[in-house]
């Protein structure tokens, strides 16, 4: 159980604590071009990664399973690698990871039905139900006229596939302009009644600037009056992921202890993200991507040669709040919270 060594390795006051899960970005292009991506978009793509060759990218899943027994998939946009399915069967019939995700904007599902009942998560990124808001993210009318339909009818193969569907959305200025406390019907109102009736899951998180919360949402009371809301529903049973502790500290945006290699992160090539993509990123003496899975044959190799190179993950850093960055440590450092809550120790919520 890492939940329990972990706690050991905290109450030690070590940092640098074994992954719950990894996510390998399969690819970095992507056909849409969200006007908040801060890294990936169709603009980029000249610059940006494509997948490696089959053999290559399962020896990546390879050496990631020796370490944690949960993936996540994602880009980019991963249905446009050509050996998704492929990754996908190796991960589940050879190398048995015990829970598999990927992360979508749901545009190419129509063509890749076959990942479905390989899934136990899947993750369509939607923001809105509203045409008006999509063009003013930069989504193509295309998009628009499709992917409610796609979310209705992937919706329906839950039960048959055995997987849970999940809509993720970032909540920014833009989208919560309707989210006044005198309107009967917000965005995220008609998103969240949208969940409800076709059974699926929904995460929101703040969108990030430069890895902090955009400042606009820290000052509105649309915002706070918001996440009181999420609060609220949840305790009322409805699908919103991210436990109650995660939800709070939303609302108040307060340091949290983060410990960042919770969920490493892997890029297209084999590139280990330490201690944290947003400090690999920045590159410099406190992080970076000179470690390669590829140059390892175990999880533990790659791990250590990081922190060799690079040192131990940092203290007192905690500018995300995303939901996939913060919730991982939140549940992580505060098991009494966690354990009143019933909080899902094991499918952290995207974000
Ligand atoms: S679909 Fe995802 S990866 Fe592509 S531009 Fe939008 S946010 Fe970025
Ligand atoms: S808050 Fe955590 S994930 Fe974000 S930069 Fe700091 S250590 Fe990395």
């Amino acid at each position: 159980m890492s939940y329990i060594a972990n706690l050991a390795k905290i109450a030690s006051g070590q940092r640098n604590l074994d992954p719950r899960m990894a996510i390998y970005y399969v690819t970095a292009q992507c056909n849409l071009n969200c006007a908040y991506c801060e890294d990936f978009g169709a603009r980029r793509n000249p610059s940006q990664a494509a997948h490696q060759p089959l053999e290559r990218a399962q020896h990546i899943l390879r050496v990631i399973r020796s370490g944690t027994d949960a993936l996540w998939l994602t880009g980019g946009e991963p249905l446009l690698a050509p050996h998704l399915l492929d990754l996908l069967e190796f991960a589940k019939q050879e190398l048995r990871f015990r829970s598999l995700t990927v992360i979508s904007n749901g545009t190419l599902l129509p063509a890749h039905p076959e990942i479905l009942p390989l899934l136990d998560r899947l993750v369509i990124s939607l923001d809105s139900l509203d045409p008006a808001a999509w063009a003013a993210l930069n989504m193509p009318k295309s998009y628009a006229e499709s992917i409610l339909e796609i979310v209705r009818e992937t919706a329906k193969e839950q039960e048959r596939h055995d997987f849970k569907l999940i809509l993720n959305a970032v909540i920014t200025p833009e989208n919560l302009e309707s989210e006044k406390p005198d309107s009967p019907l917000s965005t995220f109102d008609t998103l969240i009644d949208f969940c409800i009736q076709n059974k699926t899951w929904i995460s929101f998180s703040p969108q990030s600037v430069n890895n902090w919360p955009r400042y606009e949402l820290t000052v509105s009371p649309a915002y706070q009056a918001f996440i009181q809301k999420l609060i609220q529903l949840k305790r009322d049973g409805a699908p919103i992921m991210g436990s109650l502790a995660y939800l709070r500290t939303l609302a108040t945006l307060e340091p949290y202890d983060c410990y960042p290699t919770l969920i490493p992160r892997i890029l297209p090539g084999g590139e280990l993200e330490y201690p944290c993509r947003p400090i690999a990123k920045a590159g410099g003496e406190q992080g970076g991507r000179e470690i390669n899975l590829l140059d390892f044959s175990s999880w533990q190799e790659a791990w250590s040669a990081a922190r060799q190179r690079y040192g131990e993950a940092p203290v007192a850093c905690n500018s995300c709040f995303q939901q996939c960055y913060a919730e991982p440590s939140i549940i992580q450092s505060r098991p009494l919270e966690t354990w009143l809550e019933r909080a899902d120790l094991g499918t952290f919520a995207p974000g």
